[in-house]
């Protein structure tokens, strides 16, 4: 969009150009008219991938237009297009309109200055899109804790599924009923082949929806655990620099960063990245490189000479010189009566996006005064109708960053609970209400959703105690074995740990995991990338 006519002109030459073949690129020449053919293709159920605007125009400014167009298409990719002094305008698209991106006038060559970004900006929108329906059909119950763990792990995998509710739907009653399922086989996955899996788990649809389950190699130099940032930056370097490198991840890539809605403060994305968006790119990365991921969970290690043997769910081994620990931490449980029977039928560890649309128009509560809280709360805020954070401080100042607490004072449907704690969850089935206790005593409100964001623990229960581990079971390594100025007596070697090394040699940590470490996205991809350097100087000894 351009209300000048020739530039207009160009940028749409150029467009058809590059993208002709897959998209279909539409012109308007004010931001009132651009709307207006906004309006009659989401009349004809069409998607929109992208919108680019030009920033000074009579009547709408592209800032203007950018914010209406948000209501209209959530999420298409926005882009403004401005000259050199419209940088404030940039700045103020970004945190009104949340644009994805700015681009400086002229763009030329566009094979520099315009397609690389956009490109980028399509491929991230392709990734989220669902088409109209073909593949996969999940029918569960959204009261079921198995049911919520399918669902995250497709939607985390960008695995496109439609999902039926078995309450009152007659479609998935019928489509059971067509593939010979009963009720007590739930949740239950329909293939568009017409086979089905009955009490479906995301162990068993891995290798059927095409994620690689084991190994294709004997012998690895490293085995990474962990896909969050701290793994896939050592995945990046480590196979870019010619290790052969395996990475062992259960879940979609992207670690914690992936289920947050939006990372504002890593270096080099002015309007933010999805963690979703940063663990997808960078699994491909690392994947280009030559790095092996499998779809596994780590629940074992064992040590035998030179050789690190990592134990799979499924009872394999793996085995590597180099190990590299990045399991991250796990959200802490909340401690109250109710909470272990309502966990997955209404109460949810981690953002939970998958949940957000079952909480339409809902009342959700958020539990936690941290910037995870924050964030999962102004996420939610999108579809319901009220959330309330249950904060047990006296304000959000001393836990939460300053740009999340002014977004959610802008808000108007988050109310924030200081001096409050809940203390029990109730319901039969389902989460129905909630026992809390605040400034006006204890009382009880009605609920089906809470969000919890208390604080995490590493996830390290799997490890030998070889690797030794501080008192609250974060990963000791480098300087930080030395207790008393010794090294522990387990450590044989007559050189010193490397920095990123744990009490066995040849085993790294990096990330949320280690002891001391900085919860940042950026701390946790220095520490990846640190650690293989650390490797190659440990396989340089042999
Ligand atoms: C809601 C929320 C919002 C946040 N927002 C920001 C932000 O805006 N900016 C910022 O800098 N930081 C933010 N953080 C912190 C940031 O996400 C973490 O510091 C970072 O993700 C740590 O990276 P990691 O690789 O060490 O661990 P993680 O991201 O925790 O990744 C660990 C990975 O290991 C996998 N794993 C665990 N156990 C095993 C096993 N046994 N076998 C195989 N794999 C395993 C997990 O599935 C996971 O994918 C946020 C955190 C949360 C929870």
């Amino acid at each position: 969009m351009d209300d000048d006519v020739s530039v207009l002109e160009a940028v749409v030459q150029d467009l058809r150009r590059q993208y002709g073949a897959e998209y279909r690129v539409m012109r308007a020449a004010s931001g009132q008219a651009a709307l207006d053919i906004l309006a009659q293709v989401k009349t004809r159920q069409e998607p929109v991938a992208l919108i680019l605007s030009d920033q000074r125009m009579p009547g709408l400014t592209g800032v203007d237009f950018l914010e209406r167009a948000r209501e209209i298409y959530p999420d298409a990719r926005r882009v403004l297009l401005t000259a050199y002094a419209d940088t404030e305008a940039a700045i103020r698209a970004i945190n009104s309109a949340r644009i994805h991106y700015y681009l400086n006038k002229p763009w030329d060559p566009p094979e520099e200055k315009l397609y690389p970004v956009l490109t980028d900006l399509l491929d991230d929108w392709k990734a989220g899109y669902r088409p109209a329906f073909e593949g996969l059909r999940v029918i569960g119950n959204r009261w079921s804790l198995q049911d919520h763990m399918l669902r995250t792990f497709l939607s985390r995998n960008h695995v496109p599924y439609r999902w039926l509710d078995i309450a009152g739907n007659e479609e998935a009653e019928k489509l059971l009923t067509e593939r010979q399922l009963n009720p007590d086989q739930l949740p239950a996955v329909l293939f568009a082949d017409g086979t089905s899996l009955p009490h479906a788990d995301p162990d068993a649809l891995a290798a059927r929806v095409g994620l690689r389950t084991q190994a294709t190699q004997e012998f690895y130099d490293m085995t990474v655990v962990g896909a969050g940032p701290a793994g896939l930056a050592a995945a990046v370097y480590g196979a870019s620099e010619g290790l052969k490198t395996l990475v062992i991840e259960p879940d979609a890539p992207g670690g914690q960063a992936g289920s947050t809605s939006r990372i504002e403060n890593y270096l080099g994305f002015p309007s933010g990245v999805t963690g979703a968006d940063l663990g997808r790119r960078a699994h491909m990365q690392a994947s280009r490189f030559g790095a092996e991921f499998l779809t596994q969970r780590a629940t074992g290690m064992r040590i035998d000479g030179q050789y690190r043997f990592v134990r799979l769910a499924d009872g394999r081994e793996v085995s590597s010189h180099v190990v590299l620990l990045a399991p991250g931490v796990q959200y802490r449980k909340l401690e109250i009566p109710g909470s272990d029977q309502l966990t997955g039928c209404g109460i949810y560890y981690g953002a939970a996006l998958v949940e957000a649309a079952s909480c339409k128009d809902e009342e959700v509560y958020v539990v936690g005064g941290a910037n995870s809280a924050g964030q999962a709360a102004l996420h939610f805020s999108k579809f319901a109708c009220k959330v309330t954070m249950l904060v047990r401080g006296g304000s959000l100042g001393a836990t939460m960053s300053k740009y999340l607490i002014d977004e959610i004072e802008r808000t108007s449907n988050i109310v924030v609970a200081t001096k409050t704690q809940v203390i029990a969850a109730e319901g039969n089935g389902h989460l129905q209400s909630l026992r809390l206790n605040g400034p006006e005593g204890e009382h009880r409100v009605t609920a089906t959703s809470l969000f919890v964001f208390i604080g995490a623990e590493p996830g390290v229960a799997w490890l030998p105690p070889s690797i030794l581990r501080d008192e609250k079971g974060f990963v000791l390594a480098g300087p930080d074995l030395r207790r008393e100025g010794k090294m522990p007596e387990s450590w044989r070697e007559t050189r010193e740990p490397f920095l990123l090394e744990t009490s066995v040699p040849g085993v790294f940590v990096a990330g949320d995991v280690r002891h001391g470490s900085v919860k940042r996205v950026a701390s946790a991809v220095g520490e990846g990338s640190i650690a293989v350097q650390f490797a190659h100087q440990y396989l340089a000894g042999f």
